[in-house]
């Protein structure tokens, strides 16, 4: 049993997340055969293992992809010429990736198109930073650590940085500052490439810290964000670690600490409320440090595929009294939590 235990607000899913999960629920919804889907729709076991039960296939290229397929592009952003190969091979295309990942892609050909070089802070073969870099592959380079920047080749020219969204600030800063010593022209975006949702659930942890002797950062070991939360804790000196279910717990040593538990934002609420109720801690509290009210719309060809199939349905059951505007807009009031558990 632990002691205090700290409910940390906001945690789970961010708009982002929400948005890929009810389009591709949307998606096995409306269209009655296999959905293929490029990487894993977001990066969570339990999910993505809830999709393939429903005959979503996950796949890594084009050449996975039968002709003539349905196919949902995931939340991590897709490289144009990927893109458009798949484009050649399907027949029905939604892309459900994340209006701010698609922010950063649009940075990097705005700068590659004024001339500059741009260095991306990111990790290798995650699937968003493989994304990113292939918007403009012969002007974008890749930077994990600080040290990295003496390593890459720019010669003269202007220098634009850009990140993944899902960086922790604690790696993300110092990168920054020694890239605009070495480039004092150096050009960045307007408002920072670290989203939303990663920097919010970020400083939830970071002020939550002092009142406990540990984290729990709930969510898969593939997802980026969720790791930066553990690396943001360690960061200040404190435990934390990742967990993706309760039979974790035991081998943690919990008894008698105060325990704060956030999650990562691919995390199910029903896997943390799980893991809540095994603390079994003596006293909880909420501990709310930002409110959170962000809502990204269904992806376009989602959106004009639920009109379209709503207008069918109007005219042949017209006593059903469907409003094609209303199913679309309806979704806004429907949760993934809700989308998951309709699978
Ligand atoms: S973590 Fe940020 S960038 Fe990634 S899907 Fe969520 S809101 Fe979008």
């Amino acid at each position: 049993m632990v002691n205090n235990l700290y409910i940390v607000t906001p945690r789970g899913f961010c708009a982002g997340v929400e948005m890929a999960i009810k389009a591709l629920t949307w998606m096995l919804k409306i269209y009655d055969e296999t959905i293929y889907c490029y990487h894993e729709i977001v990066h969570n076991d339990w999910i993505v293992q809830k999709f393939k039960n429903k005959n979503v296939k996950f796949i890594e290229s084009p050449e996975d992809l039968p002709s003539g397929s349905v196919l949902m592009l995931s939340a991590h952003g897709t490289a144009p010429k990927i893109e458009k190969s798949f484009n050649d091979i399907s027949a029905i295309q939604v892309n459900a990736v994340c209006p701010l990942v698609t922010k950063v892609h649009h940075e990097a050909k705005k700068f590659t198109e004024s001339g500059k070089q741009i260095i991306y802070v990111g990790h290798k073969n995650h699937d968003e930073a493989t994304g990113a870099l292939g918007v403009a592959p012969n002007s974008m380079h890749l930077v994990e650590k600080k040290e990295d920047l003496k390593n890459i080749n720019i010669t003269g020219g202007e220098v634009a940085l850009l990140a993944q969204t899902t960086l922790a600030m604690s790696e993300w800063e110092p990168i920054m500052e020694s890239a605009k010593n070495i480039y004092p022209n150096l050009d960045m975006p307007r408002k920072s490439d670290l989203c939303y949702a990663t920097t919010n659930r970020q400083e939830a942890v970071i002020n939550v810290s002092p009142l406990v002797d540990v984290v729990i950062v709930v969510g898969s070991d593939t997802s980026s964000n969720t790791k930066a939360l553990v690396a943001t804790v360690k960061n200040l000196g404190k435990e934390s670690y990742r967990i993706n279910s309760t039979e974790e717990i035991e081998a943690l040593n919990l008894t008698g600490k105060n325990v704060a538990v956030t999650a990562g934002a691919s995390a199910p609420d029903h896997i943390v409320q799980e893991i809540i109720d095994r603390l079994n801690p003596t006293k909880t509290e909420y501990f709310e440090n930002t409110n959170e009210t962000e809502y990204f719309p269904l992806p376009k060809q989602l959106r004009s595929d639920i009109t379209s199939l709503s207008n069918f349905l109007l005219e042949v059951f017209p006593e059903n009294n469907i409003d094609p505007e209303k199913s679309v807009n309806k979704d806004k009031n429907w949760t993934a939590t809700e989308a998951l558990s309709s699978l």
